[in-house]
């Protein structure tokens, strides 16, 4: 056993980022004051969105945006086995069904070709998704071009999960522009690219969808006269509830660190790339895969994801996962499918479902990457893989 401990990710928080809270702990407002609408405007200003939503964490953006697009009883969602639960257990939150459609272990993506054809058999069964949930895995946008082509032949909606993404590319857009969807996704969750403690956020660039995202945040609730129902003059109406909504507002205290993590999302994904190419070329001749990455693409590398080539290598996958966490690293799996949790088998998915995804989630280990992982760090890590991995 050793004193060193390197998790596979973590927040990098500076003194600018400090003082940027005291700041709102200082002023008049903690919550529904101006600097949760500054995060927001920088948000769109970044990734070149029209509306950007903050809110309390991605789960709730993902819910709001399955609400605005209308998934209710008789629809169905589907996204990709290779996430985190958040993305398919929106679907179930509206009383909508869930599938999945499985990944391409190339890009760890959702597989394009698959995506066609299920829905081809989907269309002659008359059970086509309503929405569709791609999810930009470790950083790397989905093919959104070819998506986006699909929907318009399907009539499906698009929700981008890119929880992992912010500060990547797709095509020399950033992601969160939305021009291949209606909705986009952040995270702001410490272990994320840029954190707000816990937080989130939903862009598009649609006005409908992005009024109905607001009132939906906040319990339904518009002060908009023009959304307002008329009553009797001798009534005071400041606002009015005209839909069901939540409280998923994001708090002034959460969007001031937001803002300050903003301004720098462009040299951490430098640092996270830099530190991808030297794992790409310190980790070559090992019996692993490094991540492919697809040419349209820049990764923000939320995660470094290596699949062992379990036939080169003696160990079984969980003897190396134990042993290199024995060593202090601590090392993540990325991730078993969703289907396979128990809340899902109980719905009647059973194992074998989506075999690339079960077959990559018994290879795969997420290696510690986060800005601040220093040489030495990682040095200790590229040095116990090749003691490890053997
Ligand atoms: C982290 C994550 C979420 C949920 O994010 P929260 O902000 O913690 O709610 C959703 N989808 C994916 C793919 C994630 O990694």
């Amino acid at each position: 056993m050793t004193n060193i401990r390197i998790k596979y990710g973590r927040q990098e928080v500076t003194q600018d980022d400090i003082a940027a809270v005291v700041q709102v702990l200082n002023s008049e407002l903690l919550t529904q004051g101006p600097v949760v609408p500054a995060f927001e405007k920088a948000l769109c200003d970044y990734t070149g969105s029209n509306h950007s939503i903050a809110v309390n964490s991605a789960t709730s953006a993902l819910h709001i945006a399955c609400m605005a697009l209308d998934l209710g009883p008789g629809d169905t969602l589907w996204t990709c086995p290779n996430t985190f639960v958040a993305s398919s257990n929106c679907a179930i939150y509206c009383g909508a069904m869930v599938d999945f459609v499985d990944m391409d272990p190339k890009t760890y993506n959702m597989d394009i070709k698959q995506l066609e054809s299920k829905l081809k058999k989907a269309k002659i069964n008359n059970n086509l998704p309503k929405v569709l949930v791609p999810v930009h895995l470790s950083g790397q946008s989905c093919q959104m071009q070819e998506i986006h082509e699909l929907s318009k032949e399907y009539g499906f909606k698009i929700i981008e999960d890119a929880s992992h993404a912010i500060g990547g590319s797709y095509m020399h857009s950033k992601v969160g522009s939305c021009q291949f969807s209606d909705i986009t996704v952040f995270s702001f969750h410490p272990v994320k690219i840029i954190t707000t403690g816990e937080g989130g956020a939903a862009l598009t660039n649609n006005s409908d969808l992005a009024n109905k995202l607001v009132k939906l945040r906040s319990h339904g609730i518009t002060a908009d006269q023009a959304e307002m129902d008329i009553r009797p003059e001798d009534e005071i109406w400041n606002y009015q509830q005209v839909c069901l909504g939540y409280n998923y507002r994001m708090t002034d205290i959460a969007a001031a660190l937001g803002l300050s993590q903003l301004k720098r999302v462009d040299l951490i994904i430098k640092k996270r790339n830099e530190i991808a190419s030297r794992y790409n070329q310190e980790l070559a001749d090992l019996p692993l895969s490094t991540p492919w990455q697809h040419p349209d693409t820049l990764s923000s590398y939320h995660l470094y994801i290596i699949q062992l080539n379990l036939n080169k290598i003696k160990k079984t996958q969980p003897e190396i996962y134990d042993e290199l966490r024995n060593s202090g690293i601590l090392v993540n799996l990325h991730y078993i499918p969703v289907y396979r949790q128990p809340f899902y088998e109980s719905m009647g998915f059973e194992a074998g479902y989506c075999p690339e995804s079960e077959a990559y989630h018994q290879r795969a280990l997420s290696i510690p990457m986060y800005s601040s992982l220093s040489l030495d760090d990682q040095n200790y890590v590229i040095e116990t893989l090749k003691k490890v991995i053997i």
